[in-house]
């Protein structure tokens, strides 16, 4: 059998596994506050859990959160930021893939034209620039080409 003393120890040791240090919230209108002591002295910053802050928004009083209810939050937050990043990536593919597309037709078409460099006008600068991004696969398009008129 444990003593009251040791029972307080061991009470004290698993809050503070429990709780997120200094993290307060108002289970009324889910606002979230950090405490924090700031030490201007020693230039420290240390969790403060001390209890009595009211909400801002409702004046309800705050509560502890726990790790499971902060790690509950966290999923529930990044899901749909995972969702999103999903569809992002996918857009991201698809765009690119337009681009390639673009710069192969702007490749094509000044091989077929014989559309040389030195062009004034802006188009030109433009339709320059892009081949000169995409040097390697202009040369691609010029050597199946050339295979083309070879035969
Ligand atoms: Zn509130």
């Amino acid at each position: 059998m444990l003593s009251d003393e040791s029972l307080l120890r061991r009470i004290e040791e698993l809050e503070a596994l429990v709780y997120v240090p200094g993290l307060w919230r108002c289970t009324k209108c889910d606002f979230q506050l950090i405490q924090a002591n700031m030490s201007a002295h020693s230039g420290t910053v240390t969790a403060r859990d001390e209890p009595g802050d009211k909400c801002p928004n409702c004046d309800s009083p705050l509560w502890r959160v726990t790790e499971r209810q902060a790690g509950n939050n966290l999923i529930d937050r990044m899901e749909p930021m995972q969702e999103e990043l999903t569809s992002l990536r996918a857009e991201a593919s698809r765009l690119q893939e337009e681009i390639n597309n673009s710069v192969e037709c702007v490749a094509a078409f000044m091989l077929s034209n014989s559309y040389a460099t030195g062009h004034g006008d802006d188009v030109g600068a433009l339709v320059t620039e892009l081949a000169w991004q995409h040097k390697e696969r202009l040369e691609r398009l010029r050597q199946a080409q050339e295979k083309n008129d070879d035969r």
